[in-house]
């Protein structure tokens, strides 16, 4: 079997985690393993702080509609 990202062969292989699984990609080497994760956190960092600008945009226009001022 081979790495279904870079294609090696005779390398140990690891299951991605189902929910990030797709029909071409269902298992990866220990290199793309590491360069998968480390796309994983930032992507990650990325969405957490969109998160929090989201909720505070949210809260903000929702006391400026009930706020005559
Ligand atoms: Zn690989």
């Amino acid at each position: 079997m081979a790495c279904d990202i870079c294609g090696k062969t005779g390398t140990p292989l690891r299951d991605l985690r189902e929910i990030y699984q797709t029909d071409q990609i269902k298992v990866m080497c220990p290199d793309c393993e590491k360069v998968v994760n480390k796309q994983l956190r930032s992507i990650q960092d990325m969405t957490t702080r969109m998160q929090k600008a989201l909720l505070k945009l949210f809260m903000a226009e929702r006391k400026a509609k009930k706020d005559p001022s």
